[in-house]
């Protein structure tokens, strides 16, 4: 199978897949649980998760990995397992993938403040990433996705954790803004432009956003980052903003509605198109008919 880097180089459009959060949930996994457990309590969800999205026609499938950082998980008491969660977690992605999809490794938030604002520094983030960018290395993952970041100061250093772990590796790099008067900015207060000078330097290989939006927000997101960098865009939309209806959380945007502001994507030149929080298989399987359609 060809490499994300060279099908990026020959100008192809990679099709990621959808949430993991919403699906383990939707698989028992419980309010304020750690989701990485699944590794080793529930293996084969995770396989399942990734043949689904991979049956639906992704390029790329995501290992567990979101939290597995040890800083996080030192949250539940689970930093002594880090390793063994991340090996399992792409193990499990593997099998779900087959010769079919491409494996990424996820690279979420540490989970605390960095200084100034928080208590923890930045060398002891780096060496927390860093612990896991080795792993992920030693499994072989195929790319690295550090998402759903809102300090640019953190996920730079999760990118180039990355870039020293596994040079031969591409790194995509995610962060979620807000919409605000003067723009979309992250909650810590980085604009796309900000988002754009550090995590170029830092050695992302693709840039964007994911979560926090929908796919129409997106698009205007997916259009200034177009004016802003000339790296490949990634953009990966949550299904809308979700409401609560008789105590079950619903999340607004159908496969068909999203497949639509895809096209739009497309139509602006974004490279990566997948999905975040409330997207399932459904909706990968509709994005990959916008991805052959080539926007059209
Ligand atoms: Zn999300």
């Amino acid at each position: 199978m060809r490499g994300v880097s060279e099908r990026l180089a020959a100008g192809e459009v990679l099709l990621a897949d959808g949430a993991i959060g919403t699906m383990l949930m939707a698989r028992g996994l419980e309010a304020g649980a750690c989701p990485e457990t699944f590794a080793f309590e529930r293996p084969e969800a995770l396989e399942e998760i990734a043949r689904l999205y991979t049956e639906a026609g992704a390029d790329l499938v995501q290992a567990n990995t979101f939290g597995a950082s040890p800083l996080k998980l030192a949250a539940y008491g689970l930093e002594a397992r880090t390793r063994e969660i991340v090996l399992r977690a792409v193990e499990c992605a593997r099998r779900g993938a087959g010769e079919e999809a491409l494996v990424y490794g996820s690279c979420g938030p540490c989970g605390r403040l960095l200084e100034p604002w928080g208590d923890v520094s930045p060398g002891e983030v780096r060496e927390s990433f860093s612990t896991t960018m080795r792993v992920l290395a030693e499994a072989g993952v195929d790319a690295v996705i550090v998402e759903t970041m809102t300090d640019v100061s953190e996920a730079a250093i999760a990118v180039r954790a990355a870039r020293e772990a596994m040079p031969a590796v591409p790194v995509v790099a995610t962060m979620t803004f807000d919409r605000t008067p003067r723009g979309f900015f992250t909650i810590m207060g980085t604009g796309i432009e900000e988002a754009c000078r550090a995590l170029e330097e830092a050695g992302a290989a693709a840039l964007g956003s994911n979560c926090g939006q929908g796919s129409g927000a997106m698009v205007e997101i997916a259009a200034e980052f177009r004016r802003r960098t000339a790296l490949p865009v990634a953009i990966q939309p949550n299904a809308g903003i979700p409401r609560r209806e008789a105590g079950a959380t619903v999340w607004p945007e159908p496969p068909a509605f999203m497949a639509a502001r895809v096209r739009d994507l497309l139509r602006l030149g974004v490279r990566i198109v997948g999905g975040c929080c409330g997207t399932t298989p459904e909706h990968v399987r509709a994005f990959r008919e916008a991805v052959e359609g080539g926007g059209a």
